[in-house]
C-alpha cells in the first residue's frame, strides 16, 4: 500500500508537507505542546490512502489537550464516517471539511464509540445518513437521546459488511474493550483499521465503562487482520510504523495496569489503598495518567470483584 500522508486543507488549517513524513524522530507524545503544535494547526485532515481520511480535532482542558480522530471514507455512493465529535460545532467544522473534499452526502455515520466525546455533535451530521451502533451500545445511546443524541438506525452485533460505490468496508465487533460495543472499521484493501478507543496514541487508557481483561482479547482479534496501519481514537495519527510500535506500546500498558492492580488486589488491599500505592511504570508518564489511573483501578476492582456484567 502506498501511503500519501498528504495533510489536506480544511477550512482552518492549509499544511504543506506535514511533520508526519519525518516518521521516527518525532516525539512520542500525545500533547500538542509537545510536538511544537497549537490551537491553530487544527482541526487538520489526513489523506492516509486514496479516499480514506483521518479528521483531528483539539479536546480537553486548556492544560490538558489531545485530538480526537475521526475517520471517513469518500466513495462514489457518499461518505462514511467513523466516530464524531463531542460536540454539535466541532461536527459542524468536520461535516464543513468532508464537503470542501468531496461533493459526495454523508450516508453513513458509524457510532464505533458510544462516549459523549465522540457522539455529542452527532445532531450536525445531516438527517438522511445512517446511523450505525453495536448492540451493547444502545443504554448509553438512549440515555444521551433524552438529550438529543442520534439513534442508530442499523444495530451490529458481531458484523456489517458494506460495498460503498464498490468500496468494501467492514464494520467489526471484536468484544467489548473500552466500552461494552466499540466497532471497528477495516477497509482490508487498504488495510487500514480504525481503532475508536480501543488504542489510543501514548495516552493512557479511559477504563470508566470498560472490561480490562476482554479488552486485550479484542486488540489480539484485531491483530489477525494484519492491518498496515493502526488508527487510534485519541492521539496524534503518525505514521504507519509509528502507530504500530504505540499500538503494542497501549497494549503493555493495558497489561501492564491489569497486572498491577490485580497484584494489589490479590494482596488484599483496598481500593483505597491500590489508587495510592499503584505503580505503572513507564506509563505514569502518559497523559491522562492522573486522571484516568485511579477510574481504571476502581473499575478493574469491580470486574475482579464479580461486580460487572
Ligand atoms: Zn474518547
Amino acid at each position: 500500500m502506498n501511503l500519501r500522508y498528504a495533510i489536506v486543507a480544511t477550512s482552518f488549517v492549509l499544511l504543506t508537507l506535514p511533520v508526519l513524513t519525518i516518521g521516527q524522530e518525532l516525539v512520542r507524545t500525545a500533547t500538542p505542546s509537545e510536538r511544537g503544535l497549537t490551537e491553530d494547526d487544527f482541526p487538520r485532515v489526513q489523506e492516509l490512502a486514496p479516499d480514506v481520511y483521518t479528521y483531528e480535532a483539539l479536546t480537553g482542558p486548556p492544560d490538558d489537550r489531545y485530538t480526537t480522530n475521526t475517520l471517513f471514507v469518500v466513495t462514489e455512493a457518499g461518505v462514511l464516517v467513523a466516530d464524531g465529535q463531542g460536540d454539535p460545532e466541532e461536527t459542524a467544522r468536520l461535516v464543513t471539511a468532508i464537503s470542501r473534499i468531496t461533493s459526495q452526502p454523508i450516508t453513513h455515520v458509524v457510532i464505533c464509540s458510544d462516549h459523549g466525546d465522540h457522539t455529542n455533535g452527532n445532531a450536525s451530521f445531516p438527517e438522511s445518513a445512517q446511523f450505525i451502533a453495536q448492540r451493547n451500545s444502545l443504554p448509553a445511546l438512549e440515555r444521551a437521546a433524552q438529550d438529543g443524541g442520534k439513534l442508530p438506525d442499523t444495530v451490529v452485533d458481531n458484523r456489517l459488511d458494506l460495498r460503498l460505490g464498490g468500496r468494501e468496508i467492514q464494520i467489526l465487533f471484536l468484544g467489548r474493550a473500552h466500552t461494552g460495543g466499540d466497532l471497528f472499521i477495516w477497509l482490508p484493501d487498504e488495510k487500514i483499521l480504525f481503532t475508536t478507543e480501543v488504542f489510543l496514541n501514548h495516552m493512557f487508557s479511559g477504563y470508566r465503562t470498560a472490561y480490562a481483561r476482554e479488552w486485550l482479547t479484542a486488540m489480539d482479534a484485531a491483530e489477525e487482520l494484519g492491518a498496515d496501519m493502526y488508527v487510534p481514537g485519541h492521539g496524534f495519527v503518525d505514521s504507519p510504523a509509528i502507530l504500530e510500535e504505540e499500538w503494542f506500546a497501549y497494549k503493555d500498558h493495558l497489561r501492564v495496569v491489569l497486572d498491577e492492580v490485580t497484584r494489589l488486589h490479590g494482596n488484599g488491599l483496598t481500593v483505597e489503598e491500590a489508587v495510592d500505592q499503584a505503580d505503572f511504570g513507564p506509563y505514569n508518564e502518559w497523559s491522562g495518567a492522573d486522571s484516568q489511573g485511579p477510574i481504571g483501578i476502581r473499575r478493574i476492582y469491580a470486574e475482579l470483584n464479580g461486580e460487572l456484567e
